[in-house]
């Protein structure tokens, strides 16, 4: 059983180390970390479940961020893993990283394998189904005659072993990629959507039982305005910018055990409804640069992090 503690939003930050080009310039490095929990920024403090330096490895982000989800959802569990931050604050390093290489491994990579460890040392009377997919760009969500949410057009796909798995998310980029030179006025801001869903049956007993976990890098959400985005790049910015603040209302209505969550106010959040909140396992990860140049922004990313707690 679960323990009713376990069920809250947890809410990670990660800085990612100052680039090349910011070593070059001369930024300051900003961020003062005072424990564990907490993270200053000018003299301002900001409390999280965890705060990761920038010298964090990606297998230290896993086992204190992720690994426990995995758990969860062999034991028929949803849970969704966010990564939020302006571009170019680490998300896609954080929950892809290197798909390829173990040490540079990401989030998402890391659960895949973990969850077909456990499925090859279990016992022959258990039968597993593994489902995912990925899906870039904007959604399409529909609703199906009992208006469950689902996205069209993202293929769904049973797979066998976690290169099965990296192959859909290489094949989902490389469509990505094609999209995108295709635009004459091209973003890269996109949310990327990642899916995993488990389904066992103990063929013995035909007990079952199901879990999915959403894994969700966030479009980047630093404000546009002042770099005098036009036409389809302002659209596209103003709906990032509503789908995120959208998100934001969700977390913080579950955060303070609000009878109303505003799940329907974004196609995201309708999607995610049944993996966000109630019963389900909830992980925030927000990506910050330690720049001095970016101060600003960082501090509206952690200041949104601060809603889900
Ligand atoms: P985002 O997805 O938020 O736009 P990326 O994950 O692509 O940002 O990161 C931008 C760049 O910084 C990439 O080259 C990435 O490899 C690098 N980077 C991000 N986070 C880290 C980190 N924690 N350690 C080392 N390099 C990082
Ligand atoms: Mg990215």
């Amino acid at each position: 059983m679960v323990d009713p503690a376990e069920c809250t939003i947890k809410v990670m930050c990660r800085f990612r180390p100052l680039n090349k080009s910011e070593v070059e310039r001369g930024d300051k490095y900003i961020p003062k970390f005072t424990g564990e929990d907490q993270v200053s920024i000018s003299g301002k403090p900001f409390m999280f479940d965890r705060v990761f330096g920038s010298n964090t490895t990606q297998e230290q982000m896993y086992k204190a961020s992720a690994q426990k989800i995995v758990k969860d959802v062999l034991d028929g569990y949803n849970g969704t893993i966010f990564a939020f931050g302006q571009t170019s604050s680490g998300k896609t390093h954080t929950m892809e990283g290197s798909l390829h290489d173990p040490d540079g491994m990401g989030i998402i990579p890391r659960i895949v394998q973990d969850i077909f460890n456990y499925i090859y040392s279990m016992d022959e009377n258990l039968e597993f189904h593994i489902k995912v997919w990925i899906t870039k760009n904007n959604l399409s969500v529909h609703e199906d005659k009992n208006r469950v949410p689902y996205v069209k057009g993202c293929t769904e796909r049973f797979v066998c072993s976690p290169d099965e798995v990296m192959d859909t998310i290489d094949e989902g980029k490389s469509n990505r990629h094609v999209a995108v030179t295709n635009m004459n006025e091209h973003s890269s801001r996109s949310h990327s959507i990642f899916q995993i869903n488990v389904k066992q049956e103990n063929t013995a007993t035909e007990q079952k039982l199901s879990g999915k976990l959403y894994l969700v890098d966030l479009a980047g959400s630093e404000k546009v305005g002042k770099t005098g985005a036009e036409g389809a790049v302002l659209e596209e910015a103003k709906n990032i910018n509503k789908s995120l603040s959208a998100l934001g209302n969700v977390i913080s209505a579950l955060a303070e055990g609000s009878t109303y969550v505003p799940y329907r106010d974004s196609k995201m959040t309708r999607i995610l409804q049944d993996s966000l909140g109630g019963n389900c396992r909830t992980t925030m990860v927000i990506c910050a640069s330690p720049s001095a140049y970016n101060e600003a922004e960082t501090k509206s990313t952690l200041m949104f992090g601060q809603r889900a707690k």
